[in-house]
């Protein structure tokens, strides 16, 4: 249903070694929600995202997702991880499989699809994000930006409940940043659930339900666009848009 509860951060706290990165998170992300993370570089807005998937372990606190405790290890979380889709600022692709194979992969190995069945829904995936005629091809024949929806397809095919960005577009050339973009709208628009970190506020403006600010390991502010554009509760988040608006 439409609202309810999909990704829960209950008082998590993480440290690296005394660093206190992540400190009384209280997060909740709804179904078809999409939340917006920004604030400054160092605040512990990747860590967020790896706490929230489990590919870093919490000091205290819970992660659930769509009602389920992320456990410690196992197949369980295996299994419940892949609910949850990863983007990454370095796309990551497969650099000796073609596109087709590294959107692919995943439904075979892990999710046990044929491999006819399979290449039918990348091909369907491709095409949304408007590469199907790359399908062939090797990612270092693509652009940055024709690389990162690839990535995004891969994502997709794992058919997640939620997918995570983190700075998906901050190692692309200016003139590959939009089209990027623009599959992420498509995506927010079709309703999937998306917590991503980006600095790209006209994004956050147009796509985001709310933005969640972080400074130091603590979420400073949470609240819808139009409010925090335009009256920022905090002197830290006044302080940040003023240096990057
Ligand atoms: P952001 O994504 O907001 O820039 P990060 O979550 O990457 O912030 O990092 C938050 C803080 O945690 C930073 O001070 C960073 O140096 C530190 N940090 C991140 N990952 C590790 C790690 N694996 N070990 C130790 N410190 C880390
Ligand atoms: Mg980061």
């Amino acid at each position: 249903m439409a609202g309810e509860p999909l990704i829960e951060l209950r008082d998590v706290n993480k440290y690296y070694g005394r660093l206190h990165v992540l400190q009384d998170i209280d997060l909740t992300v709804g179904r078809g929600e999409v939340v917006v993370v920004i604030g400054p570089s160092g605040s512990g807005k990747s860590t967020l995202c790896r706490t929230i998937n489990r590919l870093e372990s919490v000091d205290s606190g819970t992660v659930t997702i769509d009602g389920k405790p992320l456990p410690e290890e196992g197949r369980e979380l295996a299994r419940l991880r892949a609910d949850v889709g990863m983007v990454f600022q370095s796309f990551n692709l497969f650099a000796h499989r073609t596109v087709l194979a590294n959107v692919s992969l995943a439904p075979v190995k892990v999710r046990g699809r044929g491999r006819e069945e399979a290449d039918r829904r990348s091909r369907e995936l491709l095409e949304r994000v408007g590469l199907l005629a790359h399908a062939d091809k090797y990612p270092a024949q693509l652009s940055g930006g024709q690389q990162q929806r690839v990535a995004i397809a891969r994502a997709l095919a794992m058919e997640p409940k939620a997918l995570l960005f983190d700075e998906p577009t901050s190692a692309l050339d200016p003139e590959m940043i939009n089209e990027v973009l623009e599959v992420m709208q498509q995506l927010a628009r079709d309703g999937m659930t998306m917590v991503v970190v980006t600095h790209e506020m006209g994004f956050a403006r147009s796509a985001a339900n709310r933005v969640v600010f972080m400074a130091d390991g603590r979420i400073v502010e949470d609240r819808p666009p139009e409010d925090f554009f335009t009256a920022p509760s905090s002197e830290r988040a006044r302080d940040f848009l003023s240096k990057i608006l």
